[in-house]
């Protein structure tokens, strides 16, 4: 005990980092936050996730998601290889590959992924460190103008979407923090801040 105290009063060490989820209902402007972070953070490792759903234009293959098949999806589970995953909006898979966060975070570097409520409980139960962050939109007639707004997905799409958001409001108090998407680049910063451990190894 003594000789902890010591060192981490004379000796520098490099702040540590925990993994952060960030979930939030459909449209709250996730995707805005996370592409501000990666952007603004570099230091961040953002998740890539596979998925089974086909890219919207504009999707990189590698760089927003892994776009697999049904079967390789499959493939990834029975090999252990996500360490979530989750049916979302009751469509397509999603799942988040274990290898390259469990090497950033050896390597003390702060890990991001932005994936739904049932994906954040998975990730809870395996790993108790996780920090687990919601984003709020500011108000609820916002979120609608928001996903309205976007135009990527059909009135049926955009109905389910709201459906699934409005359950996904009703689990914040699951999480640890609550964080407002007002202003992107405040919120960016109250994430990022949240990924920090202090050296005494309590909560930054
Ligand atoms: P989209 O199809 O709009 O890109 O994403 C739909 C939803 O899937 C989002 O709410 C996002 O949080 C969730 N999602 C993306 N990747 C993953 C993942 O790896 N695991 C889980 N559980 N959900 C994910």
């Amino acid at each position: 005990k003594r000789l902890r105290e010591y060192l981490s009063e004379h000796v520098p060490q490099k702040p540590r980092h925990r993994l952060l989820v960030l979930a939030g209902p459909t449209a709250v402007g996730k995707g805005t936050v996370v592409k501000y972070i990666q952007d603004q953070y570099p230091e961040v490792l953002i998740s890539v996730s596979a998925t089974t759903r086909a890219p919207r234009p504009g999707e990189v293959d590698g760089v927003n998601y892994l776009f697999v098949t049904d079967e390789e999806f499959d493939r990834m589970i029975e090999r252990n290889e996500l360490l979530e995953y989750a049916t979302v909006h009751g469509t397509h898979r999603y799942g988040t590959p274990r290898t390259p966060i469990d090497t950033a975070l050896k390597e003390g570097r702060p890990v991001m992924l932005e994936i739904d409520i049932q994906g954040a409980r998975q990730v809870r139960k395996h790993m108790p460190d996780a920090r687990l962050v919601f984003l709020l939109p500011p108000s609820w007639d916002e979120l609608v103008a928001r996903l309205e707004g976007r135009g990527t997905e059909s009135a049926e799409e955009q109905a389910r979407r709201l459906e699934t958001a409005r359950t996904e409001l009703a689990a914040q108090d699951e999480f640890d923090d609550l964080v407002v998407n007002d202003q992107v680049p405040d919120a960016a910063r109250k994430v990022v801040a949240l990924m920090r451990v202090s050296n005494q190894g309590g909560q930054a």
